[in-house]
């Protein structure tokens, strides 16, 4: 699905060299290389703030804490998407509602989250899934009607633009109270371990945030509030103070592999290319088709049987997971998200593909429909 080894074969010298720097300084833990990488994020982002921790996890159940979200209090998010989300509002004790997404961008839908809110609602999670932005004005509106705070979960968009309707724009994550992100190995901008940022524009905010991933202390050995341990390390952001530079060129990357599917699959009415929505880019995290349930599961081991890798992402809807089963999900109101999960079908998508490899690819898509039709 990715090539981690053919991007660091092109980076290689930097990467070993920065990697034998850190280890000879010994300063694995809070380097002044992690506040560097910090604030070339911030600049790449154009936001104020931004703090690193430990994995985009974390980075989650920190933004939930430093809105000081109390048990009982309604989080809503989508269905539709990673298990981390739900995961962390359960461990806070807070409840999850989750919504319905779009059929087509995968992204949440407004309608739905407009039809959640309750008065013990206190802060909506969209995800840009996939790499491209949910609907951020709508649900800004939203939020400021009735006073909520609003989590971009921006794991797979990182570097997504985001277009407003008098043409302005930003990046995904800076739009909402907190954007949190993964550095996840095959995330788009992927360290080599695990690793986490959460961005934000409000001053006191980051103050709290930054203390909350350290223990909670606000100076050294004073605890203000609780908190948890959760760091980026030093050897990750001295990769990733590598790779930042490079992350537009990985996303054009992706995006001429995404023309390239688009384009071979135009005439194959049995699928769907992902749909891509006009007020934002599309960083392409992943290239998700959607195909017919009668033929997904059989492409997918087609694919599999000529050593393509593919996934579907996600199998299960989070409602139908034994871990959530004692939340209240209103069922009969996730069927788009049921609905994809057997439908859709991730295809290869990194930043190092020869053009033969995506032919061969396209091919054998194009083969599996004509032979079963
Ligand atoms: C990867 C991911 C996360 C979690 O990030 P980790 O660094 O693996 O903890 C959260 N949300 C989404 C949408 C993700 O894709």
């Amino acid at each position: 699905m990715v090539d981690l080894k053919g991007q660091y074969d092109k980076i290689q010298n930097q990467v070993d060299e920065t990697i034998k720097e850190v280890i000879s300084s010994t300063s694995f833990i809070k380097g002044v290389i992690v506040r560097k990488f910090e604030k070339e994020l911030a600049a790449y982002l154009n936001v104020k703030h931004v703090i690193s921790c430990g994995n985009g996890t974390d980075a989650l159940q920190v933004a939930m804490m430093g809105l000081d979200l109390k048990p009982g209090d309604e989080v809503i998010t989508v269905d539709f998407t990673f298990a981390a989300t739900v995961e962390v509002i359960g461990l806070l004790q807070l409840t999850p509602i989750l919504v319905d997404v779009d059929p087509l961008t995968f992204n949440i839908d407004i309608k739905r989250l407009k039809e959640a809110i309750t008065p013990k609602t206190k802060a909506i999670v969209p995800v840009h899934l996939f790499g491209q932005c949910a609907n951020m004005e709508a649900i800004m509106t939203i939020a400021k009607k009735h006073n909520l705070s609003v989590i971009e979960d921006t794991a797979q968009a990182i570097g997504a633009d985001y277009y407003f309707k008098d043409g302005t724009s930003k990046k995904a994550g800076t739009i909402g109270t907190i954007g949190t992100t993964s550095f996840f190995p095959s995330k788009n901008l992927g360290a080599y371990g695990d690793g986490g940022a959460l961005y934000t524009n409000d001053d006191d905010l980051a103050f709290k945030l930054r203390s909350i991933v350290n223990h909670g202390m606000s100076k050294r050995y004073h605890y203000e509030r609780l908190g948890v341990n959760s760091r980026l390390d030093t050897l990750q952001a001295a990769v990733l103070r590598i790779k930042l530079p490079l992350l537009d060129s990985y996303a054009k990357a992706r995006q001429e592999v995404a023309d390239f599917y688009d384009d071979a699959f135009k005439n194959c009415k049995k699928i769907k290319t992902p749909k891509r929505d006009s007020f934002t880019s599309h960083v392409f995290h992943q290239y998700t088709l959607l195909v017919d349930e009668k033929y997904r599961d059989k492409l997918h081991q087609y694919l599999l049987d000529n050593q393509i890798p593919n996934a579907i992402y996600y199998p299960i809807p989070l409602h139908q997971q034994n871990a959530y089963k004692n939340f209240i999900f209103d069922s009969d109101k996730l069927n788009v998200s049921k609905k994809l999960s057997k439908t859709v079908l991730s295809l290869p998508m990194h930043t190092e593909f020869e053009k033969e490899q995506l032919e061969y690819i396209a091919e054998n898509i194009i083969d599996f429909f004509k032979n079963n039709i």
